[in-house]
């Protein structure tokens, strides 16, 4: 592969224009490619686990529209409920069955929901979560945790700051102070930093929210024994858990990481795979909590979209595939063997994965960290400086170290077994150069 250039002309040409309108030529951040550099690809189309640009060359995608996409691109009983859809109206904004039909769908297979609220996207459903929880318990603190994502709502864009406690020190220009001085952020995999929080803050705390399983700054599983001290604590204080299953909702197993640390969170959102590639969010939980949503409560909270028909036909035709067959077992047998393949033959190297259900993280250190400090910044970098040949080798993964791999029930062996050997020689060429 060496020297050998794909063809990028086409996006190249797109990329200008759009940058002329828009920008960065982007509608979200990540995508320009700024930490990896080289062109971002226009996609044309995607088929099963192939991403196709338009100047013709095919990927192996990883990314997965950055998790949606579990059952692969257009998959055919998603796109053929969608296409019966659109022939009936786009959107109503009046109640249609079909959002019955996916509530109902999900209340009736996730033990931690009672009833649940359409939203149209995972940012909206963790900032009505947010709300919902203050309102409910008349407090305004909420903890996060460093290294976890929770969209682009004002009062989660903290940063976590030297102290191991820190309050609201914005990640973002535009997010006033005042509105993160109530969002306390902790270490993630610090039972003691917790306690002590808990010590002293606990009776004054809305709620906790962490993500399922950190996925959004590397992967950072968290130890069992650590999320039911979460649980635990917030239980005795009176504080809410918000667990965002945003991209671990229907990835991890159909319940989600809720189910994979059996944990029963007070309210979980989601966004990602609810919409099967829609724009789709939710939140749901407790009944009594979540009663106390507008028009029932005093907690405000709508949408024009939400529950859009089409949106809501392609999240249910895409949970009911999950909820067929071995979808999730097989998933992770595939990952669990081609993770293994190339770490196995890597031994030399500092190259490591680490994988869950069918999201695997490519590293380059030897420990995995459980927490965001834990990172080794020189391993991103060099995760970043390999990104572009393996885009030129035909395998698309996205366009940052700390992101994660996705497969989707279209990724078959073969296709990883050719990838394995793919990655595992482009890491054995660099290695050597970096070591
Ligand atoms: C992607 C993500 C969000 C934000 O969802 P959007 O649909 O991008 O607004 C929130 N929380 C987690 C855990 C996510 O991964």
């Amino acid at each position: 592969m060496n020297g050998a250039c794909l063809k990028t002309e086409k996006s190249q040409h797109l990329l200008k224009l759009a940058e002329e309108v828009t920008p960065a030529g982007v509608h979200s951040p990540v995508r320009a490619f700024g930490a990896v550099g080289g062109c971002p690809r226009f996609i044309e189309r995607g088929e099963g686990a192939y991403l196709f640009d338009v100047d013709g060359n095919r990927y192996l995608d990883f990314c997965s529209s950055w998790g949606p996409l579990i059952l692969g691109h257009a998959a055919p009983d998603v796109v053929a409920a969608v296409k019966e859809q659109v022939d009936r109206g786009m959107t109503f904004g009046a109640s249609t069955e079909l959002e019955y039909k996916l509530a109902q769908f999900i209340v009736s297979r996730i033990e931690a929901i009672d009833k649940i609220r359409f939203v149209s996207s995972g940012t909206e459903a963790v900032m009505s979560a947010v709300r919902l929880a203050r309102g409910f318990t008349g407090r305004d603190m909420i903890l996060k945790f460093e290294g976890c994502y929770h969209g682009h709502s004002d009062h989660l864009l903290v940063r976590a700051g030297s102290g191991l406690v820190t309050f609201g020190q914005p990640a973002s220009a535009g997010v006033p102070g005042d509105i993160t001085k109530n969002t306390a952020v902790l270490p993630l995999d610090d039972e003691e930093a917790l306690q002590e929080f808990f010590k002293e803050h606990g009776d004054k705390l809305a709620a906790v929210i962490i993500e399922g399983i950190p996925a959004n700054n590397g992967l950072l599983i968290q130890r069992h024994d650590y999320m039911r001290l979460l649980r635990a604590l917030t239980e005795q204080h009176g504080a809410l858990l918000i667990l965002d299953e945003v991209i671990t909702g229907f990835r991890v197993g159909f319940g989600g990481a809720a189910e994979y640390y059996g944990l029963r969170p007070d309210l979980i959102t989601y966004g990602k795979i609810i919409g099967g590639g829609m724009p789709v969010g939710a939140f749901g939980g407790r009944a009594d909590i979540m009663d106390h949503i507008a028009p029932l409560g005093p907690v405000y909270q709508a949408g024009t979209l939400s529950g859009n028909p089409v949106a809501m036909t392609a999240g249910l035709a895409t949970l009911k595939k999950l909820t067929t067959d071995n979808v999730y077992a097989e998933m992770e047998d595939r990952n669990r063997r081609f993770v293994s393949k190339i770490t196995e033959r890597l031994t030399s190297s500092i190259v490591n994965i680490a994988g869950v259900a069918s999201i695997f993280w490519i590293l380059f250190q030897r420990d995995i960290p459980r927490s965001a400090s834990a990172i080794a910044p020189d391993g991103i970098n060099h995760y970043n400086r390999m990104h572009k040949r393996m885009l030129e080798a035909g395998i698309y993964l996205p366009p940052s170290g700390y992101e994660v791999c996705f497969l989707s029930t279209a990724h078959t062996d073969e296709m990883l077994d050719d990838a394995a050997e793919t990655i595992e020689r482009i890491i054995g060429e660099e290695a050597h150069e970096w070591a």
